[in-house]
């Protein structure tokens, strides 16, 4: 099976399918299908939705009726967000498909074996069930050693997976709980983890805030910790067509990217400032009183009063308590200091003339005035002229006929301090008026074409499906679990005005469980929830340490390649080996299923039993996934599935029944919610079936129930999330999901572009597919108009209140204007400039990376973030010699993520085909590298080589008085592919184990290195 690279580009060239492709790129032009021109008639045509990232292009797949294999794939032009345009990787999609390096049948590496043998489905899928059981019957755990109730498995692990389709990531979800699985965790806790809580502490929902085809209606575009052109390539179409209307695009980043080619203004900082760079924007903001006051008072909690008990000294908050020496974090604060000086009734005390000394925004202007330019350029390395025309740019944006938008990706997540990077940039948008509103908002650009559905349906530790909480084990009953997470919002809703829309949350709750367990009492379905214990987290980079230590027997990498895709990845490596068994499902096989045979390891003394399955690709299956706008889309399949390989969701069915079967056999532990779970209704008589999960996630009516004056009927699926009961008498699988799929139909499979004059000029949609929450393209949108609810900006009205009713977008709540605050998720009702939730502080703070070059600097005497996640057992590079350069990753458009499936793909691979390093030129001088040497990189962890390539898109910058190097790399190689070893290794062999304080995501976008001539 080993070929070398150029050998498997000839091979798979010559494999004879013809593609015709449509429009490629960036073309603002919509393009006309290849199909409509030249009708197929030999081939059936589907649409689908691109598999890589998530901006979610639409597809149309053309498969041969004689050989059922794909054709063609080409954009759809009737898709709103691509118009027919798909960049390298959409293009090449049928490559994935159509590809002979996919395995033919599972594969089995038995212990100590250093060959894969193939194997039936039959015998893998049972052999990995009576795994399954025999080590969670023996790591399975009543109670906690606190004597608490947690019904749990400890001994198996699970990772995966974004690249699965919503239907597919609830049923997973439900099957891991069921196991009693805690150590949960897939893409989305390394990829944008923090963003949720960031955006969730400010607004109250942890999404995109907006949509690609807004973008095209702002003034003012910043790319800041991405790079939209080369990562998200079609969103950029977006980028241009505001540019084309006049927007100015803002690129700030540590190298000149080809987003930074298009802007009209680029400054360069250093990795790992971003937010003393932001910091600075406030102060300016602040300082030139440029704020869009109307919206500031009426909005956020700018005018809320702080507690005494909060104060900030020497980057310290108040309550910080330095974690012991056994804890994973350096530190933990008690946030109880951090709140609301309150009224009589628990609400917030308000100064509306924002002038109080204790008011939000008086504590934020003497936070953030020592942010003043001087020391921003000397920690950043920024220009200054530079620094103050994106201040001054983009404060030009805190008008009401004006908006600014933000476009981020992994360049601000992936840091111990990556949380408060978003917070800070929300709070500017806060401070501007540009929340709600139309070219505004806060647009996380997601990479993997289903990571926001995937997070939706809860594959991870914290939480279960529409982000209700996982309970820990000091939640002894569902009563407590209940009266625990209601208590905030019930206190905020005294005030008639506050939504406090957790309120509802045993509505949602109860739907869930009943989703799972159809037939039990509410409280038994709680009792069966495995419980974390109090103050745990179960994080990726936890997890990882927990295997290095032995702590698993069992571990499913499930559309997932931890040996690539995790900081620290030698040491994932290592830890696979200290497993029983792995199971690894995948479309190819790759660098964690063969972990065993790849550079370093010695498979005679690996004892681990690997099982490959091969899966789907995404073109063969049908089901739903959810792109960065929140938007649902349906994909159908096209050709059938390649050889055995079959969809993920038929693999999780038929191994849950395996497992169910064997219980029934033999008996064993805690049986009841194996015995319970709804796996009967996930699957028709051919198996797996996504509507019918589809359907269980909406929610269906158990009972018939009347709700004000109407009848429902059992069997009936429940129109809205507002008609979900607390008592059992409705399921619903996600109460985010719940009106996607109505008596109605599947509204992510509408493809209409019909909208009123209003919605077009917004260029909503509303018609196609379906958005959650209830079709809501713009979140927050009643935060586009005033107190009367006349919109801010009457030219681009989001919404606006007719007298009777609301016309535009579907607002945030009915209600009539100045009845409810406008931030309905949050208790108060408002959005959050001042954020006490968060585990590292109200305000953001500039911290230094873990790995720095400096031993302090100027903005505190605290160096890095006093509340991150570290493992005192590694070693972190602070101004260390050895490795005396700033180091950062980035993703090429040609390569997705670890390259998995890419360097699977003949043209791509051709267009990149291995690893190399970015180096200025000053440095390479001093190297003495030319471009085109090979070099080596090297990190307190491990070393790669690399080709250099000597550029001036980066740059030494002068910090603190001294100059400092920055180099930059991918992350999309690793060993097994290209199988001749030309490809290199994967950079996150280099990257730092140490997470940010709230999620736990990975500094994995800055560390130190040293690089030499090989
Ligand atoms: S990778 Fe992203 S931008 Fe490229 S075609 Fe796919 S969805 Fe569109």
């Amino acid at each position: 099976m080993h070929i070398s690279r150029r050998s498997f580009i000839k091979a798979t060239a010559a494999s004879g399918i013809a593609a015709a492709f449509g429009g490629l790129g960036l073309s603002l032009v919509p393009s006309v299908s290849q199909a409509k021109l030249l009708p197929l008639r030999w081939a059936k045509q589907t649409t689908s939705v691109c598999c890589f990232c998530a901006v979610g292009c639409g597809l149309l797949v053309h498969t041969d009726k004689t050989s059922h294999r794909a054709v063609n794939v080409e954009g759809n032009p009737d898709h709103p967000v691509n118009e027919g345009s798909l960049c390298s990787k959409g293009a090449s999609i049928y490559q994935v498909a159509e590809n002979a390096e996919r395995p033919a049948t599972p594969m089995y590496r038995a212990p100590y074996s250093d060959a894969w043998q193939p194997v039936s489905w039959d015998w893998a899928l049972t052999e990995i069930a009576r795994r399954i059981k025999k080590d969670r019957d023996a790591s399975f755990r009543f109670q906690n050693d606190m004597g608490l109730t947690v019904n749990r498995c400890d001994g198996i692990a699970s990772v995966g997976s974004a690249a699965l389709d919503n239907e597919e990531c609830w049923v997973f979800q439900s099957i891991l709980r069921a196991l009693g699985l805690v150590w949960i965790e897939h893409q989305a806790r390394i990829c944008h983890s923090s963003t949720v809580p960031a955006l969730a502490e400010s607004f109250g929902r942890g999404a995109m805030t907006n949509h690609w085809n807004d973008i095209q209606h702002s003034d003012c575009v910043l790319v800041m910790g991405s790079n939209a052109a080369e990562n998200h390539p079609i969103s950029f179409k977006w980028v241009l067509r505001a540019m084309e209307k006049g927007a100015k695009l803002i690129s700030i980043d540590p190298r000149f990217t080809r987003t930074s080619a298009k802007a009209d203004l680029y400054v360069q900082i250093r990795a790992g400032t971003d937010i003393a760079v932001l910091g600075g924007l406030i102060n300016y903001i602040i300082e030139n009183d440029l704020i869009q006051r109307d919206y500031v008072v009426s909005h956020t909690n700018a005018p809320f009063l702080v507690s005494d008990s909060f104060s900030f000294k020497d980057g310290l908050f108040s309550g910080y308590k330095a974690g012991s020496k056994d804890s994973h974090y350096q530190g933990r604060y008690n946030k109880s200091l951090w709140d609301f000086a309150k009224d009589e009734n628990g609400l917030p005390l308000k100064d509306e003339t924002l002038a109080h000394p204790r008011c939000v925004y008086q504590l934020l202007k003497k936070h953030y005035s020592r942010y003043d330019i001087d020391t921003v350029v000397s920690v950043s390395g920024a220009d200054k002229q530079g620094l103050l025309e994106f201040y001054r740019q983009y404060a030009a944006t805190g008008k009401p006929d004006k908006a600014g938008t933000i476009m981020y990706a992994m360049g601000w997540t992936q840091h111990t301090v990556g949380t408060q990077y978003i917070r800070t940039m929300a709070m500017v948008q806060l401070l501007l008026g540009n929340i709600g509103v139309a070219g505004g908002g806060v647009n996380a650009l997601r990479g993997e074409s289903n990571v926001q559905g995937s997070t939706d349906h809860a594959l991870l530790w914290q939480s279960l499906p529409g982000y209700l909480a996982v309970p820990d084990a000091t939640h002894t009953s569902y009563k407590k679990h209940l009266e625990i997470k209601t208590a905030p919002h019930l206190a905020a809703a005294k005030d008639p005005k506050s939504a406090a829309w957790w309120q509802y949350y045993p509505k949602y709750m109860a739907s869930f469980l009943k989703s799972m367990y159809p037939q039990a009492e509410l409280a038994d379905a709680y009792n069966w929830l495995p419980k974390a214990d109090q103050g745990k987290t179960y994080t990726w980079l936890e997890l990882f340490d927990a295997m290095h230590d032995g702590e698993f027997k069992g571990f499913f990498a499930w559309g997932q390649n931890p040996a690539c895709s995790g900081a620290h990845a030698g040491k994932n490596r290592e830890a696979m080996a200290k497993l029983d068994w792995m199971v690894n499902v995948n479309i190819f096989d790759n660098e964690t299923g063969s972990f065993w045979r790849g550079p370093g390891m010695q498979p005679e003394k690996i004892k681990t039993e690997v099982f490959f399955l091969p899966c789907c690709v995404s073109i063969e299956k049908e089901g739903s996934i959810t792109n960065s706008g929140r938007w649902m889309q349906w994909r159908y399949a096209g050709p059938d599935p390649r050889g055995a390989a079959r969809s993920d969701g038929h693999i999780m069915v038929e191994l849950m029944e395996k497992v169910r079967a064997l219980y029934a056999e033999e008996g064993g532990t805690f049986t009841a919610p194996i015995e319970a779970l709804s796996l009967d209704m996930w699957r028709d008589q051919k198996g797996y079936n996504p509507h019918n999960v589809a359907r269980l996630i909406n929610g269906t009516f158990l009972r018939d129930v009347t709700i004000k004056g109407t009848t429902y009927k059992k069997g009936q699926q429940v129109p809205s999330f507002a008609l979900l009961q607390d008592d059992g008498s409705t399921c619903s699988g996600n109460w985010l999901y719940c009106a996607s799929y109505t008596d109605e139909g599947n509204m992510g499979e509408r493809q209409s572009r019909q909208q009123s004059p209003e919605q077009e000029k917004l260029g909503l949609f509303p018609n196609w597919t379906w958005c959650w929450p209830l079709n809501r393209r713009i979140l927050y949108n009643r935060a586009s108009c005033d107190l009367t609810g006349k919109p801010y900006n009457p030219q681009m009205p989001v919404i606006s209140w007719t007298g009777e009713k609301w016309t535009g977008d579907v607002p945030d709540g009915g209600w009539k204007p100045g009845e409810k605050y406008s931030f309905i998720m949050k208790p108060h009702g408002h959005g959050r400039i001042y954020g006490p939730g968060l585990e590292d502080g109200p305000f953001p703070e500039h911290y230094e990376p873990m790995e720095t070059p400096l031993k302090s600097h100027p903005l505190s005497r605290q160096r890095s973030n006093p509340a991150c996640l570290s493992f005192n057992d590694e070693y972190k590079a602070v101004a260390d010699p050895k490795f005396p350069y700033v180091a950062t990753t980035f993703r090429v458009t040609e390569h997705w993520q670890t390259g998995l499936m890419t360097r699977h793909m003949p043209w791509l691979l051709e267009a990149q085909p291995q690893m190399f390093v970015e180096l200025s030129e000053e440095l390479a001088r001093k190297l003495g590298v030319g471009n085109g040497d090979k070099v080596v990189v090297e990190s307190a962890r491990g070393s790669i080589w690399a080709v250099g390539m000597v550029t001036e898109r980066v740059k030494p910058l002068r910090i603190l008085g001294k100059t400092v190097h920055q180099i930059s790399m991918p992350w999309c190689f690793g060993w097994f592919m290209p199988h001749d070893g030309s490809g290199g290794d994967s950079s996150n062999l280099l990257t730092a184990a140490v997470g940010d304080a709230n999620t736990g995501i990975p500094e994995t976008k800055v560390f130190m290195a040293n690089v030499r001539k090989a």
